[in-house]
Formats: structure tokens, C-alpha cells, sequence
């Protein structure tokens, strides 16, 4: 910890989250201004009112940084940093010095690295630009040359470490395949960060790894062996997801991405004390992040922290809060595969391992819908004994969701076209 004073300063008061990362980074949270302004200043993103009372507050309270809850333009960022005199950070940036300070391998170093020298581009270009135009005088002595000289060396580094993460990328590709051929069945934990996801992987595997209530402990994955069953499960549990990430930040952190595209089954953690437009907003991003690369018959959504809605696991499925959330994300996102659970409650050990296994024995996800007729009764009956049903709803006609065993495929779509030709 390095107990450094920073400030906080937002266009609304939705700080929460900055607050917290600010805090991973070791900063004590000094004040939070906040200026209630439709668009930003285009000089300094506030006013220049609330510029000076900033600059005034930083003088008499020996404050190290300025946290901006947003995305500042290199002009902005350039304005207030030479107008109060100290160092600022705009929300990416605050995240990249905090992956910076987590990055222990060599490629999460990397990637940290490429992502921070893609974040200084636009940054410099703005620098050249005025340099070129004599609006820095004096700026970077030397000038435009020199400016577009290391320009020149960022673009080179930037090359540099996408051919090192390629290398690296191959290499962990080798060492997957090489699971896979032993026969393990992959299973990562996603989320993000503080759903629950470390606590999720210690229930499950029995280990203990650092759990904090803080937005990063680590970047790198964990990967530990699970005994449940003959095929053996590798489970693995990832760094989070964060909000507002601009797509290149995550770009940049592809190959650990990678890690959750190549698995056979995802876990996606959803602390469901938050509000629903908050969890409709982090599934939908998960989703469109996570989904276009995999299945949705690879994906168990995991509801956590309902011991903060609920206090008893008895009524869990009857809750109305979780009812209620439920049926919303079914509706907006059609996901029916939900399980509600409490991670640091020991007995939901077995709710996991029951659902894990629920896939693993019947990985096949198929969802159709049956004419309302009597001769669907016994084929239904039959699908009772044989699958885990996930849905069933009897109106016009009787729609279904389900998961069956692979061999069991071809005579469910058989069955299903035969009864709809009826
Ligand atoms: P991660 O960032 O997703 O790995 O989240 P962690 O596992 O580190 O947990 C973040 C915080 O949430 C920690 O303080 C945990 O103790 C807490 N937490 C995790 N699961 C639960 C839960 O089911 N209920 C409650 N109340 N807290 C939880
Ligand atoms: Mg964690």
C-alpha cells in the first residue's frame, strides 16, 4: 500500500466502481467532485470553475492524483495536467497502471504493455500535432522532431511485443492441446471482477486462493485438477471482466481470453445483488464478448451472493427477487441454464458439481417446440427419463429446452419432425 491521496471527478455520481479500482491501486480516496453537466467542457472536460476550486483543493490537501471518471481527450488530458500540476489518469488509464502493478507473467506483462503503448498513440499524435503547429512551445525540447522520433519507437515497440504474445500465444496453444488430448474436459470461471469468481473456484476445488474484496487480485489464471468424475475436469479462474472497457483494452488481452473460447464448459458468474439493469448491462457485454466464439450450450449462468438478497436457501427458487431478476434476463437474453447460488456457502458445493456434471453427461443443448397434441405425451414422458429438461411450457404448442446425450440427438429431432407433421 502506498496510502498515496487522490480525488475523484465525475459528470455523475455513478463512482462506485472507480472508487473501488482506485483503491486496488493503493489510493485513499481523499474527496469526489462531482459537476452536473450534460456534455463535457471541451478544454478541460469540467468547467473552468471547477478547475480552479480542484486546483485550489490539490495545493491545500497535498493530493498525488486526479482520477476522471471517463475517457479524456489527449487535449483535455494535456490541458489539466499542465494547468494543476500533477499527475491524472482518466479511467483507462487508471486501469492499465493497475493491470501494470498485477501483471507477474511474462505475458500478462506484455499485453499490459501493449495495451499502455496503444493508449499513448493518440496521446502523442496530439502532442505532434501541436508541436508542429507551435501551440507547445518548448514542449519536449526539440519539438516536433523529437516527439515524432519516439513516436517512431512506440510504433516499433508496439510491433515488438505483438510478435512476442503471438509466440506466447502459440506456446499456450501447444500446452491446451496437449490437455485436451489427455482427455480433460476444460471448465473456466468468467465474470466480472467481484462476482465471486476466486471464492467460486476455492468451493469448488477445495484450495484456497486470495479472494478480496477489490476489483483485481492477479492477472493470471489459475488452473487446478477436479476429481468428480472418470474424465477428469481442469477448472481455471480468470480475471474479471470490467465495465466501460474500450474494445482494444480488451483486444489486448486476447490470449487470456483465448483461455475461455477454447473451453469445453463456462461458468458465468453474475453477483446478483446488483441491479437488474446493471446485470441485464454486464451479461449482455459478457455475451457479446463471450458468445460469438462459443456456444450457449457451453455456458451455465451462475446467479451468486443470493444470501444478500435471501436469507435462507430454502425459498431460493420462489424468491421474488430472484424470480423477478430471472424472468427478466430470460426474457432479454433467453438464457435458461440458471443457477442460483452463494459461494462462500459450503452447500452449494454440490449445486455446482451437480450442474457441472448435468453437462458433462448431457452436453447436447437443443430448444424446439412440440404441437399441443396427445401423441406428444409419450414422447415427453420418454424425454423426462432421458435428459435434463430446462424448460418446459405448455400453450398453443408446448415449448421445450433441454440437454440430452449425444447419441440421443438424432432421435429428438426425428421425433420432434414427426410429431410437428402429424
Ligand atoms: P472475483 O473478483 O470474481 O474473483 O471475486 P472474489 O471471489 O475475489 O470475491 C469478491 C468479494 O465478494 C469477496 O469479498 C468475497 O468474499 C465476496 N463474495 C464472493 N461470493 C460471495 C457470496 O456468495 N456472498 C457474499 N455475500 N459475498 C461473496
Ligand atoms: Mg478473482
Amino acid at each position: 500500500m502506498n496510502n498515496k491521496k487522490c480525488i475523484l471527478v465525475s459528470l455523475d455520481d455513478n463512482i462506485q466502481e472507480l472508487s473501488a479500482l482506485a483503491e486496488s491501486l493503493g489510493y485513499i480516496v481523499n474527496n469526489i467532485f462531482i459537476q452536473n453537466r450534460k456534455t463535457p467542457d471541451p478544454k478541460y472536460y469540467i468547467g473552468s470553475g471547477k478547475v480552479n476550486e480542484i486546483r485550489k483543493y490539490i495545493q491545500d490537501n497535498n493530493i498525488d492524483l486526479i482520477i476522471f471518471n471517463s475517457h479524456l481527450k489527449p487535449s483535455q488530458h494535456y490541458n489539466l495536467e499542465n494547468y494543476i500540476g500533477i499527475r491524472i489518469y482518466d479511467r483507462i488509464g487508471l486501469i492499465l497502471e493497475i493491470f501494470s502493478n498485477r501483471a507477474h507473467s511474462e505475458e500478462a506483462r506484455l499485453q499490459v504493455e501493449l495495451a499502455k503503448l496503444q493508449y499513448e498513440i493518440p496521446l502523442l499524435r496530439d502532442w505532434i500535432h501541436k508541436a508542429r503547429y507551435g501551440e507547445k512551445p518548448g514542449f519536449m525540447a526539440g519539438g516536433e522532431y523529437e516527439v515524432a522520433q519516439y513516436y517512431d519507437i512506440i510504433r516499433k515497440r508496439i510491433k515488438k511485443a505483438k510478435e512476442k504474445l503471438k509466440k506466447i500465444e502459440k506456446e499456450r496453444d501447444i500446452r491446451r492441446r496437449q490437455r485436451r488430448k489427455l482427455g480433460y474436459y476444460l471448465i473456466t470461471i468468467v465474470g466480472y471482477t467481484n462476482a465471486g469468481k476466486s471464492t467460486l473456484f476455492n468451493l469448488i476445488s477445495g484450495e484456497s486462493i486470495a479472494v478480496e474484496d477489490r476489483l483485481f487480485t492477479t492477472l493470471s489464471t489459475t488452473t487446478r485438477k477436479i476429481p468428480i468424475q472418470e474424465r477428469p475436469i481442469l477448472l481455471t479462474d480468470t480475471v474479471g471482466l470490467i465495465d466501460n472497457l474500450p474494445h482494444w483494452v480488451i483486444e489486448a488481452f486476447h490470449s487470456t481470453l483465448e483461455e475461455i473460447f477454447l473451453s469445453d464448459l463456462i461458468l458465468l458468474l453474475i453477483d446478483v445483488s446488483e441491479p437488474i439493469d446493471i446485470i441485464n448491462r454486464k451479461l449482455k457485454i459478457s455475451f457479446n464478448i463471450l458468445i460469438p466464439d462459443l456456444k450457449p450450450s457451453n455456458i451455465i449462468l451462475i446467479f451468486n451472493k443470493t444470501d444478500k438478497i435471501v436469507d435462507s436457501k430454502n425459498d431460493l427458487k420462489d424468491n421474488p427477487n430472484i424470480q423477478e431478476k430471472l424472468k427478466k434476463i430470460e426474457i432479454e437474453h433467453g438464457v435458461r441454464d440458471i443457477i442460483s447460488i452463494s459461494a462462500i456457502r459450503e452447500q452449494y458445493k454440490q449445486t455446482i458439481i451437480t450442474s457441472i456434471l448435468k453437462v458433462t453427461n448431457y452436453p447436447k443443448k437443443l430448444s424446439f417446440s412440440l404441437p399441443n397434441i396427445t401423441e406428444a405425451q409419450s414422447f415427453i414422458s420418454w424425454l423426462y427419463s432421458n435428459c435434463d429438461i430446462l424448460f418446459i411450457d405448455y400453450k398453443d404448442s408446448i415449448y421445450i429446452s433441454l440437454r440430452c446425450q449425444e447419441k440421443d440427438e438424432k432421435y429428438i429431432t426425428k421425433t420432434v419432425n414427426d410429431l410437428k407433421g402429424l
